[in-house]
């Protein structure tokens, strides 16, 4: 038996998977039964055609003898939800996860994609907690006390989407896999065993609002935040920059004075394209730097570099705009997120550890 895991860990960002297994005990299973522990990044990876590219696809997890999906139900701010089919994601190398985000929006055509080339012979989906407005540690861990297993990996993300509260073929990646493969989803062709659906269903929020104008979160109009734009994330920017985009948001929040900002622009991703009005643009990540840096309508551009940039870069980047982030406000309220669940019933921390 082998457990393998794939997370990404860059420049100050992320966890190693290494580091995961030995805070959470995972040797004591190598020391009791035996088992493997695999960090898919160490591993090889074979180029896999998928008809028209190739993306780099785990070896061991394609060559398995019997391979077992595990997935944990999370929303998902770009794909709604990440379920079977979105956790395969994670048997690609960090190269090709980023090849997936791509300007042509395709990101939920690929998140269908990797199930038929991996084939897990089981899915078991991981419903205890169910992540709303994830798929970050900013999102909320919702208790739900669901476990739903199939060989039929389509049949757990159907589920796991109405457990979720969400109708599967409104999950453009779980309805174009269902499509290619004229299948149904309709939750009456399968047969359930134990607890029925309906008592373990928890709707969760996924999406985050955003101005009418699309110049920032929801938050900012009640906060009477002007003078700053930052579009809404899109799907070409992957995980990497897509996790800087809590902290930037409540950096602005913490060097938000009640006075407007001097008209900055914030960019992300590879397909946002400057307004042509902001006093200072700052392209945030090696992707929005490559596909705007030409651009003549920006008045004065602020380049933060990084695949994803670090958050000092960030910060130094706010500063030359004139936004001085209160770092203080920041880390609390980063630790605020992970204390909110203290002694709250249920969220017993211990029940992730190997013991
Ligand atoms: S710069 Fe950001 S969006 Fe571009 S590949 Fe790197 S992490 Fe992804």
């Amino acid at each position: 038996i082998t457990i393998a895991e794939g997370s990404a860990l860059g420049k100050r960002f992320g966890v190693g998977t290494e580091r995961i297994y030995e805070v959470l005990g995972y040797h004591i299973l190598t020391a009791r039964y035996g088992v493997t522990l695999m960090d898919i990044l160490q591993e090889p990876f074979e180029n896999v055609d998928f008809g028209g590219f190739t993306l780099q696809v785990s070896k061991p997890a394609l060559e398995a003898d019997f391979l077992i999906n595990m997935p944990a139900l999370k929303t998902h701010n770009q794909g709604i939800l990440s379920l079977g089919m979105k956790n395969l994601k994670g048997c690609l190398s960090i190269k090709s996860r980023k090849y997936c985000h791509r300007p042509d929006h395709s990101l939920d055509h690929y998140l269908s994609l990797f199930v038929e080339k991996l084939k897990p012979a089981l899915t078991v989906l991981d419903g205890i907690y169910g992540l709303e407005k994830g798929p970050f540690y900013m999102g909320k861990a919702v208790r739900m006390n669901a476990l739903v297993a199939s060989k039929d990996p389509l049949a757990v993300d159907a589920v796991g989407a109405a457990l979720a509260g969400l109708d599967p073929s409104d999950v453009p990646h779980i309805k174009g896999y269902a499509d290619r493969h004229s299948r149904s989803l309709d939750l009456d062709q399968w047969h359930f065993r134990g607890t029925p659906l309906e008592a373990l269903r928890r709707p969760l929020k996924w999406d985050n609002r955003w101005r009418e104008d699309n110049t920032g979160p929801r938050a900012w109009e009640r906060m009477g935040i002007q003078g700053i734009s930052i579009p809404k994330y899109d799907k070409t920017l992957c995980t990497g920059c897509s996790g800087l985009y809590s902290p930037v948001l409540v950096m602005v929040m913490s060097a938000h004075q009640g006075v407007p900002f001097n008209e900055i622009e914030i960019l992300t991703g590879k397909a946002m394209t400057p307004s042509g009005k902001a006093r200072s643009t700052v392209l945030l990540g090696n992707c929005m730097i490559k596909a705007n840096r030409k651009d003549t309508s920006i008045r004065e551009a602020v380049f933060v570099k990084g695949c994803p940039p670090t958050m000092d870069s960030i910060q130094e980047a706010m500063e030359r705009c004139g936004i001085h982030p209160n770092m203080d406000f920041y880390k609390k309220h980063r630790s605020s997120l992970m204390e909110r669940y203290e002694g709250k019933e249920g969220f017993d921390e211990g029940f992730f550890y190997i013991k």
